[in-house]
């Protein structure tokens, strides 16, 4: 039997919900064109890895649809070598196309089995510049900021302080804030003293749990 054509239907996901719907930036387009997404995702559900939907992957969490992964991605504007902190690392998938596309990537999960596993995907796959920690994302990564960008993977009842506090002169943070069911997608730039945010979409996440969000 022959197998599914995952390079063929990587390349439907690009064209169709990626490029279809907007997303225009070169490099998440390439990085998108790249990652093996099926790897990310449990085996029951490798056929349906390039769907248009979030695919659960264990622990009550999903793995994002991957319009919103890029979404999210050309919300950040990289333009290469930048270090990145992502909050929820789930599956590792949002990881993997930020470390295609920035220089080193940092990720915080609170669920140790999913940290674990996806640190295992992400080094099998040969990606060198990626560090995940077990904790509390909302406050951050302290020791490696400042961040040059933050990406936020879990809806935020406000903007954890921490993560402004972590975030570079002129750097950006994207996070969903918003109700437990459903969130605004927001870029948060600092620039000086100046703090500006801005309404992208509406979004659906799982909760952000921790200090600085969602009480347990
Ligand atoms: N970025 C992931 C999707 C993440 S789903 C991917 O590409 O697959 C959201 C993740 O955020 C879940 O794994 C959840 O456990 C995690 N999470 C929720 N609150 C958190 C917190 N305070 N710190 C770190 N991770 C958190």
């Amino acid at each position: 039997m022959i197998g599914p054509n995952f390079q063929e239907m990587r390349r439907l996901m690009v064209e169709g919900q990626l490029k279809g719907r907007g997303v225009s930036d070169e490099k998440v387009l390439a990085a998108f064109s790249k990652v093996p997404r099926e790897r990310f995702v449990p085996e029951d559900y490798q056929q349906n890895a390039y769907d248009d939907y979030p695919i659960p992957i264990g622990n009550n969490q999903t793995i994002s649809q991957p319009y919103m992964v890029a979404l999210m991605t050309e919300c950040l504007a990289l333009k290469g070598e930048e270090r990145i902190l992502e909050i929820g690392t789930g599956s590792g998938y949002q990881m993997a196309i930020l470390a295609e596309i920035a220089g080193e990537v940092y990720s915080v999960e609170r669920i140790e089995e999913l940290a674990k596993y996806a640190e295992t995907v992400l080094s099998s796959i040969g990606y060198e510049n990626c560090r995940i920690k077990v904790g509390d994302g909302t406050l951050g990564w302290e020791e490696n900021s400042p961040y040059d960008g933050i990406i936020v993977t879990a809806g935020a009842p406000n903007v954890p302080k921490s993560l402004i506090e972590q975030l570079k002169d002129g750097g950006r943070l994207v996070i969903p804030v918003g109700g437990g069911f459903s969130q605004v997608l927001t870029v948060v730039e600092k620039k000086g003293k100046s703090i500006t945010s801005r309404d992208i979409c509406g979004c659906v996440f799982v909760p952000l749990i921790g200090k600085e969000g969602w009480s347990d």
